[in-house]
């Protein structure tokens, strides 16, 4: 966790900030924003590539603030769709996994915004070890920014759909979307931004105050409170009346639309008459659907439904008039479920 007494990594901090701090350290404001747009507009990785500097204030600066950084761990490319899985390490040691995905509508990258998640849903592989702690802003726009320096290709979407529960990682992620938005850094529009989570009521409520235009997404699973539980422990805080609440709540906020994830397990949720009961509990709302068919994780049992009951579900909620997609299981031959390739690696440690 981040010390209270100190202040963020300089990666972290907003022009702002660094602006303030610049002439804390005697220096002058527009060096500030020189660095500022090394950092997150330029993606230099060194002290040493920001060139317009003098050497003096490089190596001050490298004496007092690390530049955050992360290192690749491993790649895996998948050979059917082009996909990439990274894992990456953080300055303390601890690993993330992001993925780099193509789409004819540009790149999109998803990361993750903790290390481990204590939230406990039951089909995933990324809460099996609980939370070890909150990711640094300047460790989520890293993930991308690592990318992007990897690649040599622009980023346009980003999904904070990797491990991790955003709303749990609050003030970070709010921070995190304003920069990576920001046009002196890589100015991602925020429509373009997808934040998913498992349902924290109040920060979904503080996040449509936001003025932001990110897209919420609500990891639905379910369409009663019983079922609910059985899947996601949070249910058992909040009901799904308040967790839809907060989402049409959203919408009055911001005007973006919802997304409802909904992951079909075999036999749990998947039935025409789930399908039904779907319907009837978001009908008027201005909502998305993305069904996920579930990554079976060995810990546990669930299975994929079969696709001919897949297209069935989508079918049915389409004829409704609302508008659903089936998640294409994008780089299915590198790894499973998210979460894998970490879990998979810190084992291959011990
Ligand atoms: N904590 C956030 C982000 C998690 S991952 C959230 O709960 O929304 C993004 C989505 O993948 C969530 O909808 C999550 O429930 C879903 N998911 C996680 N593991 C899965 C699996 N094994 N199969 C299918 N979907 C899964």
């Amino acid at each position: 966790m981040t010390n209270q007494n100190q202040h963020m990594d300089i990666k972290s901090m907003t022009l702002e900030e660094l602006q303030a701090y610049f002439v804390e350290l005697g220096e002058k404001a527009f060096r500030a924003k020189q660095v500022y747009q090394w950092m997150h507009e330029k993606l230099a990785s060194d002290y040493d590539e920001m060139s317009n500097l003098s050497k003096d204030l490089r190596e001050k600066l490298q004496a007092k603030e690390n530049l955050t950084k992360l290192n690749i761990v491993q790649v895996q490319e998948s050979a059917i769709d082009g996909t990439r899985k990274y894992l990456f390490e953080l300055p303390d040691g601890n690993v993330v996994e992001s993925v780099w995905m193509k789409y004819h509508h540009g790149n999109s990258v998803c990361i993750s915004s903790q290390v481990g998640c204590r939230m406990g849903c039951r089909f995933c592989a990324s809460t099996l070890d609980g939370l070890e702690r909150n990711l640094l802003p300047s460790e989520m726009l890293e993930q991308i920014y690592s990318i992007i320096r990897h690649t040599k290709e622009r980023v346009s979407n980003i999904v904070v759909m990797g491990t991790g529960e955003p709303m749990d990682n609050y003030d970070h992620l709010v921070r995190f979307v304003r920069m990576i938005s920001d046009d002196k850094g890589q100015n991602i529009s925020q429509r373009n931004i997808t934040v998913s989570t498992c349902g924290i009521v109040p920060n979904m409520k503080r996040l449509a105050e936001e003025k932001l235009q990110i897209t919420l997404a609500l990891s639905l699973h379910a369409t009663t409170d019983e079922k609910r539980k059985q899947l996601m422990p949070i249910a058992n805080k909040y009901s799904l009346k308040e967790v839809l609440e907060a989402c049409s709540y959203y919408f009055e906020k911001t005007g973006r639309r919802i997304t409802f994830e909904y992951s079909l397990v075999a036999g749990v949720n998947d039935t025409k008459e789930d399908a039904k009961e779907l319907i009837s509990l978001v009908k008027g709302m201005n909502c998305h659907i993305n069904l996920i068919p579930v990554n079976p994780i060995k810990e546990r049992e669930y299975k994929q439904s079969n696709k001919e009951q897949i297209q069935d579900f989508r079918v049915a909620i389409e004829k409704s008039g609302i508008s659903a997609t089936v998640r294409r299981e994008m780089g299915r031959d590198i790894d499973g479920a998210c979460g894998q390739l970490r879990r998979r690696h810190i084992k291959s440690k011990i």
